[in-house]
């Protein structure tokens, strides 16, 4: 018949379509058959239950495709490398890849600028009139203050590493605890943080490479009040403790240590420089310039090591150092400088690990956080460990063990806000020290570490 209402070559196609359609529709028909049995619509399930099978059906198809992914980011390297982009080839296996082609660093030689060597070493141009010029900042800016609240300064504190990865295969793993303890406790505190890992100078390496950071910063950001310099060896191990920071308010650096023995005895161990306190101000660039002619490597470094170590108490012979050239500074020009630092003991603004890492379990049994001194301390500093180093002065076993302790007893300040603990404080693991509940807000926050009144800030009624 419609070979008749139609042309023969015309029917030929419209049976063809008709077949094909019969096909397409019986495909569809044993598809949504298929899907209806994966996702099943569940005759007798909740729409609850329906929607995770949904959701864990296209999972499980995602999952399903990650390989393709892989297959085709494999392919566009491929592509690049053809390109003429030196990108990574061969083996996706990290244990077998050759770490040092990585490590070589890139820099298309471009030229370093180089001081002329006649000249003294200085950190930048003079700076005369810091505080006017700040003072002025600070009063065209009202809302960057640098007081966040009475007796609250805003602090910024001031940390860092080389731009390597460190010479041992776990330092970079102890790097990432140090800084995650630091973020923990600023937190807590209201305290911004900078992690440096560029070489702003490359004279001023190692120790001294804070130097010319610190001025940076102090520069940079006239809204902070103090920055805060602490080393990468150094962890915080109580969370509770706030500075008094009302205690400074005529000093303008704070360093832990004694009095006596950097001005009576010039003890090279009289204080120490792995986290200070430094003001911003016009006295804190001047000590600055003060402190970094004995910092550049080289000939000089290793002339006023010399000199340091003749004139001060028990130092041994090595290059100088930042911590013996501030002993140095402040026992030859007590009148200059003396009245305006703060050597601090009190509390541990520094501690020396040696000495307290070992009584950690006496601390839990007989104090709690909060004191910062010989109860409970403020900061660990693992001194002459080099964590990050080839070699310490100590033994790796108890230097690495005792970070982790150190690591740990802080840690479970910050774990208890959320009922957690470590099993040991030699153990990575956790455990519960309370029950879930379904009135998370009526949970008592032990320590007050959730809210601390010190980390409230003033909101101003103007906004
Ligand atoms: N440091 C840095 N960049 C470097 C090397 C060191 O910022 O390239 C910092 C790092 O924070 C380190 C501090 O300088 O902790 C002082 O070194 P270290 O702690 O090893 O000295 P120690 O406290 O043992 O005398
Ligand atoms: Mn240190």
């Amino acid at each position: 018949m419609l070979d008749r209402v139609l042309s023969q070559r015309r029917a030929r196609q419209f049976n063809r379509i008709i077949r094909n359609g019969k096909l397409t529709f019986l495909c569809l028909f044993l598809t949504v058959i298929v899907l209806r049995g994966n996702l099943g619509a569940g005759k007798f399930g909740t729409p609850e239950k329906d929607l995770d099978e949904i959701r864990e059906t296209f999972s499980y198809i995602r999952r399903r495709a990650e390989p393709r992914r892989v297959l085709e980011e494999a392919t566009t390297a491929t592509a690049a490398q053809k390109s003429g982009e030196s990108t990574v080839s061969g083996s996706n296996n990290y244990a077998e890849f050759d770490i040092t082609k990585i490590l070589k660093d890139v820099d298309d030689g471009v030229e370093e600028f180089k001081r002329d060597p006649s000249l003294p070493y200085s950190l930048g141009p003079k700076i005369s009139d810091w505080d006017q010029q700040r003072g002025e900042w600070l009063k065209k800016n009202p809302n960057f203050p640098n007081f966040i609240a009475e007796n609250k300064p805003r602090v910024l504190l001031v940390t860092g590493s080389s731009p390597k990865p460190c010479e041992n295969p776990v330092g970079d793993h102890y790097l990432l605890k140090s800084i995650k303890n630091k973020i923990d406790y600023c937190r807590l505190h209201g305290i911004e943080v900078f992690y440096n890992m560029a070489l702003l100078d490359a004279e001023m390496a190692g120790f001294w490479a804070k130097l010319p950071l610190i001025r940076k910063l102090l520069l940079s950001h006239p809204e902070v009040e103090f920055l805060w310099w602490m080393d990468s060896d150094a962890m915080f191990t109580d969370m509770a403790f706030e500075v008094p920071w009302e205690r400074y308010k005529d000093h303008n650096f704070v360093m832990h240590g004694w009095n006596e023995m950097i001005y009576d005895q010039k003890n090279w161990i009289g204080l120490n420089t792995g986290s200070f306190l430094l003001r911003n101000c016009q006295w804190s660039l001047d000590m600055l310039d003060t402190w970094a002619p004995m910092g550049p490597k080289g000939k000089v470094r290793e002339e006023a090591g010399k000199l340091l170590t003749s004139e001060l108490k028990d130092r041994p012979v090595f290059e100088a150092d930042d911590q013996s050239a501030m002993v140095y500074i402040l026992a030859t020009q007590k009148e200059k400088w003396g009245n305006k630092v703060y050597l601090e003991n009190h509390y541990y603004l520094h501690g020396y690990w040696g000495i307290l890492v070992d009584r950690y379990e006496e601390m839990i049994e007989n104090y709690r956080p909060g004191f910062g001194d010989h109860r409970w301390p403020l900061v660990t500093h693992f001194v002459g460990c080099k964590p990050c180093g080839k070699f310490g002065d100590y033994p790796v076993e108890r230097c690495l063990k005792q970070m982790d302790r150190a690591f740990n007893f802080g840690d479970n300040q910050i774990l208890q806000m959320y009922g957690f603990t470590h099993k040991s404080l030699g153990s990575r693991r956790v455990k519960r020290v309370r029950n879930e509940t379904s009135n998370p807000l009526e949970v008592r926050d032990e320590l007050g570490l959730l809210h601390p009144a010190f980390k409230a800030v003033k909101v101003s009624s103007s906004s």
